[in-house]
């Protein structure tokens, strides 16, 4: 950081960084990367590092998969950039959304595509209030999410996400309500047993439901597994209890899958590893493994009518971005998905999560400080604890969890701090000697950071 060349020090002068601890990287400097093999990065002065973060999650075939490139060159090659408006869209567009309703949980669907999660969440919010609105229920405006949930950072999305940071923009907007994380081990009252928090959350959701107006609410929006928020899978039985009382209230519930979709709950979606089927799916990081930044609204059967229909009423759907449909992103995830679910990406999730699960159940084990272990597939966090026996997080002040990360990434390990929480999410093509590399580096920084802070 001394010399005013060096990357770091560049990076710190021009860079607005974002979700970044500020007193931390300018004392460490920004790790600038240049290059990737598999499942690990290089920084600028040749250090390699095992990405245990899938980059953002998204990087599941990791950084150098050549039959990827490929189908993004040879697009390039052959047609590098279209739009999807005025009723025109790339050979490359139409064969997708085939793909995507093929591979979706629906007998029919329609596909409408955006740059980002967060835009695909907006899109999704948009077209209720346009589809409410056409069929006379301009009033069912409102929002139902969870606190803790991530779904994104543009005005909508991140209304919908139930993060307290949000304070600070004015966020969020006025109809976007948030319910009980379903985190049982957190949130579960002292004597409560799984099934009666579940039946609360149940109750809590009918409750708001009454309170505000079933002619008032426009969707029910949730991730399989929460991602962002520290990954949390749902309580046992949580979406069977809530989705009857969507469906009475004629409520949608779209699932968020912008993480889990494409094979990193061990299934193609997240809702079919938790036995939901949604109204509607949110995909977008996994669908072009990362290569390309593109997000996807599936609307199922019952949508995709509605949606038509209120379209057709007013002879358009006035909405879309200048690169909805991307040929070349289309393309790349044309072949994404053909890697993830053909080339044995998915498989290798399925065959080793119990292998990820219970190297980091013994971690936990050994541990004084690791509380909880929770995750399924390829998606897990251990959450760092004071006291194991009454869950006493660490003072904030300690920032345990950004030490933990900090250390790792000494060690040659990416992985990711989330409130008191380490999390892993590890590329789909790791192996065996890659994931106890991961084990080991885990495993001596927690011992390293815990001996310093208990
Ligand atoms: N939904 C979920 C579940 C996410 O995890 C994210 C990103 N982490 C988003 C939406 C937003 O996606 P993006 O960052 O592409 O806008």
């Amino acid at each position: 950081m001394n010399n005013p060349q060096s990357w770091e020090a560049r990076a710190d002068e021009y860079s607005l960084y974002g979700f970044t601890d500020l007193p931390s990287v300018h004392e460490r400097g920004a790790v600038v990367l240049t290059h990737g093999e598999g499942p690990y990065v290089f920084d600028v002065n040749g250090k390699r590092y095992l990405d245990a973060n899938s980059g953002l999650w998204n990087m599941v075939a990791g950084f150098d998969h050549k039959g990827l490139a490929d189908a993004a060159k040879a697009q390039y090659d052959r047609f590098p950039g279209y739009h999807a408006f005025f009723g025109r869209m790339s050979d490359q567009t139409v064969m997708l959304s085939e793909k995507l309703v093929d591979v979706s949980p629906f007998d029919h669907g329609r596909v409408f595509y955006t740059n980002s999660g967060s835009e695909a969440n907006d899109t999704m919010v948009k077209m209720l209030w346009f589809l409410h609105a056409s069929e006379g229920n301009p009033k069912r405006r409102k929002i139902l999410t969870r606190w803790n949930a991530y779904h994104g950072v543009t005005v909508v999305s991140a209304s919908m996400t139930g993060k307290p940071y949000n304070e600070v923009f004015g966020l969020p907007m006025e109809g976007f309500l948030h319910l009980t994380c379903p985190h049982y081990w957190r949130f579960g009252e002292p004597g409560e047993t799984e099934e009666q928090f579940v039946a609360r959350l149940a109750r809590e959701l009918e409750e708001t439901i009454e309170r505000e107006g079933a002619d008032t609410i426009a969707g029910f929006f949730a991730e399989p597994v929460m991602g962002a928020g520290g990954v949390i899978p749902p309580a046992k039985g949580y979406f069977q209890a809530i989705q009857p009382i969507l469906k009475k209230h004629g409520i949608p519930l779209i699932s968020d899958e912008v993480i889990c979709g494409f094979g990193r709950t061990g299934n193609t979606w997240g809702c079919q590893t938790y036995g939901f089927t949604p109204d509607a799916i949110i995909s977008s990081k996994n669908l072009t493994a990362g290569l390309f930044p593109m997000g996807a609204v599936i609307l199922g059967p019952d949508l995709a009518d509605r949606m038509q229909a209120a379209a057709e009423k007013i002879e358009e759907f006035p909405h879309g971005f200048t690169a909805s449909g991307h040929p070349v992103g289309c393309a790349i995830a044309l072949k994404a998905i053909d890697v993830v679910m053909n080339e044995g990406l998915a498989d290798n999730v399925k065959r080793l999560a119990p292998r990820l699960e219970a190297g980091l159940r013994a971690i936990m084990e050994r541990s004084e400080h690791i509380g909880e272990l929770r995750g399924i597939g390829f998606m897990w966090a251990l959450e760092a604890v004071k006291d194991k026996a009454t869950k006493t997080p660490f003072d904030g002040s300690l920032s345990v969890s950004e030490r933990i990360a900090n250390t790792c990434t000494d060690l040659g390990l990416i992985c990711r701090p989330l409130g008191q929480s380490i999390v892993l999410c590890p590329p789909f093509i790791l192996t065996e000697a890659q994931m106890d590399e991961m084990f080991e580096k885990l495993e001596q920084a927690l011992n390293k950071v815990f001996a310093e802070v208990a």
